[in-house]
């Protein structure tokens, strides 16, 4: 597959947030522990320091990824054992790389640089570099929660160049992966209306933010199924069909959210008080002014665009437009 089509969309609106990246990952290099160390010593190749996981970043107009070389880490971490491959650019090889909490700002990369929140800065980031950076934050989480052997409990070490944790205890040698979470978001409609929750956990968001339903796939459970239950569970509402329509990786730290149109069965929705405090139906006309305005203080608001939230509403607005 070419570099162009990894780059496409799979549809209207354009690959969301975090998704769309074109970052070769050359998975076969990673059980190439020759290659790596190449890499890791060649002068071309570039690492991302995560302080946390707060990337590096570049604020000098645009920002950008604050890609430094090797020599720069040398005197703060060793780079050889820290280093998470991340896959080749046509101009050299990738890897994340976490540094000591100690790190100041001005200890690395450019002038004009800092370790800044990936919520801030992805809106702000072309979409390969947010790309990269979802995969880079979720490496790196995923690293930091998993430090010992989840069977026998012996310190676990990293393998395949980041991208799994062997057990250090050779009589057990057990190998963990990174694990990615799927979540179901679902846009729930019925005769030109859509349904909106908001839910107890937003009482940090703005006044009026009404999102779509939303929960983890468990086990057992296809996504159809976990549609179903979560509208059953959170607004009393069964559900007919159920119809896929993107996803969008979300590091925070390793969801995959899986953005569904489901159609709602006859009968009004009654909440779940634990986990929502308002549902209600949206006609189009206020879904569409909550969108375009959802910077804005006002009564009704959506999340901001660069959610799968947020361009569900947007698609469902479009295919009801015509
Ligand atoms: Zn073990």
């Amino acid at each position: 597959m070419t570099r162009a089509h990894l780059a496409g969309s799979d549809h209207p609106g354009g690959p969301h947030t975090f998704a769309g990246g074109d970052l070769d990952r050359s998975a076969s290099l990673r059980s190439d522990p020759k290659r790596i160390s190449e890499l890791l010593e060649a002068g071309s190749s570039r690492f991302l320091p995560f302080r946390g996981l707060d990337p590096l970043v570049e604020t000098e107009a645009r920002p950008g990824l604050g890609w430094i070389p090797r020599i720069e880490l040398e005197n703060l971490v060793d780079v050889d054992s820290a280093a998470l491959f991340l896959g080749l650019e046509p101009d050299g090889a990738r890897f994340a790389i976490p540094v000591p909490e100690t790190v100041r700002d001005d200890d690395l990369g450019p002038a004009a640089a800092s370790f800044r929140g990936v919520r801030e800065v992805a809106p702000l980031l072309t979409v390969p570099d947010a790309s990269v950076l979802a995969l880079g934050r979720s490496l790196t989480a995923w690293h930091a929660m998993h430090r010992y052997c989840s069977k026998c409990g012996a310190p676990a070490a990293t393998d395949e160049a980041g991208h799994a944790r062997r057990c250090t205890n050779g009589a057990c040698d057990t190998v963990q992966f990174p694990r990615t979470d799927p979540v179901v978001i679902m846009l729930i409609h019925r005769e030109g209306l859509c349904l909106r929750g908001r839910a107890i956990r937003a009482r940090r968001y703005p006044p009026g933010l009404h999102s779509c339903l939303a929960g983890y796939v468990e086990p057992g459970e296809s996504i159809e199924e976990a549609v179903r239950r979560e509208t059953w569970e959170e607004a009393g509402l069964r559900v007919g069909r159920v119809r896929y329509h993107s996803s969008q990786p979300w590091p925070f730290p390793s969801t995959l959210m899986i953005g569904c149109f489901a159609e709602a069965l006859p009968g009004e929705p009654r909440i779940d008080s634990s986990e929502l405090e308002s549902v209600r139906w949206f006609t189009m006309m206020e879904l569409r002014e909550a969108v375009e305005r959802w910077d804005e203080a006002g009564a009704l608001r959506v999340p901001p665009p660069l959610t799968i939230a947020h361009q569900l509403a947007r698609a469902w607005l479009a295919e009801h437009s015509g």
